[in-house]
C-alpha cells in the first residue's frame, strides 16, 4: 500500500513539482490549494502526510497544522510544512504549533523526498517492508504470509492489513474509528461494526497458534494487540 501523501499548496508550480517527485518516490498524492479543501478531504480519508504550504488563500498553514493537532483523530498525522519564510522565528513557531518537520523555498526536491521519508518512517512503521514479529507470530509483509514457527496462518487480506497495522503499534489501544481511519483509508461507507467482524476473523486466522491471546479488547475503547 503506497503512503497517501496530502498536498496543500497554491502556487500551481510548486505543488506540480513537489506531486511529481512524491510520484517518482512512489507515493500516491493529492493536491488541493486551500486549506477548506484540505480540511473535507482529512475529515474523509486520512493521508499518510500532509505537506502544506504556509501562505494560503484561506488561511495560513499553520493554523490548520494547529487544529489537526488539537483533534485527537489527527493529532498523529505527520505535517511537513513547506514556506518561503527562512526566518528562524517562523520556524521555531512552525515546529511549536504542529509541524513535525519544515522546508524552506526553494528547497531541493531531493531533501524534501528525504524528510518525507524520515517521517514516514517515524510515524508509520508498516509502511516499510521490514517483517514483523511479536511473541513468536510473524508477518512477512514482502511474501505476504502470517506465521508461527513452522505453522503457516492463512489469513485474509483485510485481516493482513489489520494485522500489520496493529502489530506496527503494539500495546496501543485503537478505537473502531481509528482502524477504520488506518486499515481502511476511505471507510465514509463503511461501518463501524465492519472492524468487529474482521477483528473476529483475523482471531480465528490466529487460533491454530494461539496467537488470538494477542488481540485484546479493551472495554469503551476499541482493540490492542499485546506484546505478550
Ligand atoms: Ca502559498
Amino acid at each position: 500500500m503506497p503512503a497517501k501523501i496530502l498536498i496543500v499548496e497554491d502556487e500551481p508550480a510548486i505543488a506540480e513539482l513537489v506531486a511529481l517527485h512524491c510520484k517518482h518516490a512512489g507515493f500516491d498524492t493529492q493536491n488541493v490549494a486551500a486549506v477548506l479543501d484540505a480540511r473535507d478531504i482529512v475529515d474523509e480519508t486520512l493521508p499518510d502526510l500532509i505537506v502544506l504550504d504556509w501562505m494560503l488563500p484561506d488561511k495560513p498553514g499553520i493554523d490548520f497544522a494547529r487544529e489537526l493537532r488539537r483533534d485527537e483523530r489527527t493529532k498523529d498525522l505527520p505535517v511537513l510544512m513547506l514556506t518561503a519564510r527562512a526566518d528562524e522565528d517562523d520556524k521555531v513557531l512552525g515546529l511549536e504549533v504542529g509541524a513535525d518537520d519544515y522546508v524552506t523555498k526553494p528547497f531541493s526536491p531531493k531533501e524534501l523526498i528525504a524528510r518525507i521519508k524520515a517521517l514516514l518512517r517515524r510515524a508509520a512503521p508498516e509502511l516499510n517492508d521490514n517483517a514483523l514479529e511479536i511473541a513468536g507470530l510473524r508477518l512477512d509483509p514482502v511474501s505476504h504470509r502470517v506465521s508461527a514457527g513452522d505453522l503457516e496462518l492463512k489469513v485474509g487480506p483485510t485481516e493482513f492489513r489489520l494485522l500489520r497495522f496493529m502489530m506496527s503499534r503494539p500495546e496501543r489501544v485503537f478505537t473502531r474509528q481509528a482502524l477504520l481511519d488506518g486499515v481502511w483509508g476511505d471507510h465514509v461507507f463503511i461501518e463501524e461494526r465492519t472492524v468487529d467482524v474482521h477483528v473476529r476473523r483475523l482471531r480465528v486466522a490466529l487460533e491454530p497458534s494461539a496467537h488470538d491471546r494477542l488481540i485484546e479488547t479493551v472495554r469503551g475503547g476499541g482493540y490492542r494487540l499485546r506484546k505478550a
